[in-house]
């Protein structure tokens, strides 16, 4: 008995001990982990430090090697740059390009596979130059090349590619300056490829090719019948825009050959789509791609290049399903699917394994980038303490709404709130009409929001929330205004509405208690973040933290190296951001390799053809007839053209 009761309260004082933080009902890093999914979608990369800041580390394998991003962050600011800065991890690139690698060569190894891997990556996706020399430098062990779809694209990619084992694929449609660019690279030694789009193509290449007295390595794309889910998937299928039908190729291969020519036709490429969330769909195509390959292969060209094109997805909300933001394979199943896939083909019709090219783009980058800014305000939803009499004069119709105020609890929200609007509106419709003056139409508001608020709050009683209600959360969220813009730094989650992670980087040991969505600077209704990722669906409200006075709050946009960089749109002149390069090093110390600053003022109104010259002159004019006016003195002309200058030079983000 009495033994027993000591065991229990030893193994209570464990428990305690334990799981102290839980009992107490603090908030630990590990429901920060959970609650914004960073081990589901962060590739590993990802984690929060035990005193509640973001880590990357791109060594899985040493825990040690650990760097705070807010740290980063304070040593940028200290360096005197201003938020918003867009981080790039040159070792999380690299990382990528040896995980992909590792995995075709570990499927290769495994099943068997007598041809090779070798990616490509297509430019389009990051053509930043620090990235192209980048991807180019990391991908060399690995004879990782490039692949370009138009002429200044083949211009940067000859300029950073050193390997001449790597490929260098040239799709998109080509005019005889590209082309007798691409056939003077092949003379020097590159492994460039043509890739034949249209029909008309090909003849073009061949006269070039024989004006200059130069094989080419031609290439033909096709267009697959199998198409794919998912956003970006408008190239695959009969109907996609790009790629040759079976009997254009056909007619390619019969032109070749009474050319002569038909040992030039080397590789033959797809492109399904970008973001392709079902493992099935990426299956089929290349099943369907290797029959037309070995058909060629019968026809009697040489081949020995299959390209099976992007498509390999980012998991985006780490939900590991086939949502559009999401994929439902990892990357060494998509690696042995396909090496599986085209074996099992090649086998089967007694042709030569080919070499396996990729041209994975935004599982490439899109880790490489994170977008940190601060919050500059937070506009909080506010309950008011609505009291029982009012010290104005009120129509009935406020009087009816405060009843229904009043009289509200669990049985009848749904009727009350169905109340509450019929009387906003009709309270509304009488202060247009004038008969309603601005502090009794004020206090309606009042208690019109203090009655949604009541119900959001009953709501979460009840088992089952009547369908109207289910977005009374983020109506009622309060709006974290920050410091960056939504059209220049993530486009596509305002083209496309896609979801991309967002989380704070730091305070991660605190309760995030408030439900915030995002505003960005630009303070047009469409810069406004309302979607987050959820490993079951999509939410609506993002979970923040109160500001503290005098400390900045920062929050990150991750996995944006892929496809945001350069479709950004100046939207109200708002530039580039600073990009600051970090790299890490193994003993968890970090250098910040580069920095290049965000676009000035001067620099976006120059891109929209104002004459920086001209503005200053005009503007000095004005200043000089205020002074004549009487209405400036000399002195302050000077102070005010001062003020425009360093206006001119400044940051277009808020700066401190
Ligand atoms: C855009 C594009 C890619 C990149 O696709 P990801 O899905 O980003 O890997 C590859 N190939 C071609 C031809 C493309 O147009």
């Amino acid at each position: 008995m009495h033994i027993s009761i000591v065991n229990e309260i030893t193994s209570l004082r464990k428990d305690t001990l334990m799981n102290k933080n839980e009992i107490l009902g603090r908030w630990t890093k590990q429901k920060s982990e959970e609650l914004y999914g960073i081990k589901n979608w962060g590739g590993n990369y990802f984690s929060i430090s035990e005193d509640g800041e973001v880590l990357v580390n791109p060594y899985k394998s040493t825990p040690e090697s650990a760097v705070s991003l807010k740290q980063i962050i304070s040593g940028v600011e200290e360096r005197g740059l201003d938020m918003p800065v867009l981080l790039r991890f040159e070792n999380l690139l690299d990382a990528q390009i040896t995980y992909i690698n590792n995995s075709f060569n570990d499927a290769i190894k495994k099943l068997g596979y007598k041809g090779k891997y070798q990616g490509v990556y297509p430019i389009k996706v990051n053509q930043q130059q620090q990235v192209v020399h980048e991807v180019a430098k990391f991908g060399e062990r690995y004879h990782h090349g490039l692949e370009v779809g138009s002429k200044p694209e083949l211009i940067a990619a000859l300029s950073e590619l050193n390997d001449k084992e790597a490929c260098l694929i040239c799709n998109g449609y080509k005019d005889s300056e590209f082309i007798d660019l691409g056939l003077n690279a092949i003379k020097m030694g590159f492994k460039c490829f043509f890739v034949i789009e249209m029909p008309g193509e090909v003849n073009l290449i061949l006269d070039r090719a024989e004006a200059l007295g130069i094989r080419p390595n031609v290439g033909i794309r096709i267009k697959l019948s199998s198409k794919a889910g998912g956003h970006w998937t408008e190239s695959g299928g009969d109907r996609s825009i790009f790629g040759l039908n079976m009997s254009q190729i056909i007619e390619i291969v019969d032109i070749l050959k009474t050319r002569n020519m038909l040992d030039t036709l080397k590789l033959m490429h797809y492109h399904l789509g970008s973001q392709i969330p079902n493992i099935r769909d990426i299956r089929s195509a290349v099943q369907e791609a290797s029959r037309v390959y070995a058909e060629l292969v019968k026809e009697g060209a040489p081949m020995g290049y299959i390209d099976l094109g992007g498509g390999l997805a980012v998991d985006y909300d780490g939900s590991n399903t086939n949502f559009p933001s999401s994929r439902n394979y990892s990357v060494e199943e998509y690696c042995s699917d396909i090496v599986e896939a085209v074996m099992v083909s090649m086998d089967n019709s007694g042709i030569p394994h080919p070499i396996i090219v990729t041209e994975s783009g935004r599982a490439l980058v899109a880790y490489y980038s994170i977008l940190i800014f601060n919050v500059l305000d937070v506009a909080k939803f506010e309950n008011y303490d609505i009291p029982d009499t009012f010290d104005i004069e009120v129509p009935e119709q406020i009087i009816n709404l405060h009843e229904v105020y009043k009289g509200l609890n669990i049985k009848n929200v749904q009727e009350c709130y169905n109340d509450a609007l019929y009387y906003r509106d009709i309270i509304r419709d009488m202060f247009n009409h004038g008969h309603l003056t601005l502090r009794q139409r004020s206090l309606s508001e009042k208690i019109f929001w203090s009655t949604i608020y009541k119900i959001s709050k009953e709501i979460k009683k009840l088992k089952f929330i009547p369908t109207d209600l289910e977005d009374l959360e983020s109506a009622i969220a309060d709006i974290y205004y920050c410091n960056f813009s939504v059209f220049q730094s993530i486009p596509d989650s305002w083209a496309i509405d896609q979801l991309f992670p967002i989380m704070p980087i730091h305070r991660l040991n605190e309760i995030p208690d408030r439900n915030g969505v995002l505003a960005d600077i630009t303070c047009d209704c469409d810069g406004e973040i309302n979607k987050f990722i959820d490993l079951h669906d999509v939410k609506n409200t993002l979970p923040l933290h109160v500001l503290k006075p005098d400390e900045d709050y920062y929050l990150g946009v991750f996995l944006v190296g892929a496809y945001q960089e350069t479709l950004g749109d100046l939207h109200n002149l708002f530039g580039d951001t600073n990009v600051v390069s970090v790299r890490l090093e193994k003993d968890g110390t970090f250098e910040l390799v580069s920095e290049i600053e965000g676009d000035r003022v001067e620099d976006v109104l120059s891109y929209v053809e104002y004459n920086i010259k001209d503005m200053q002159v005009k503007f000095r004019k004005s200043a000089e007839n205020a002074v004549k006016e009487g209405l400036i003195t000399p002195i302050e002309r000077r102070e005010i053209m001062t003020s425009y200058d360093n206006g001119l030079r400044g940051y277009t983000y808020y700066e401190r």
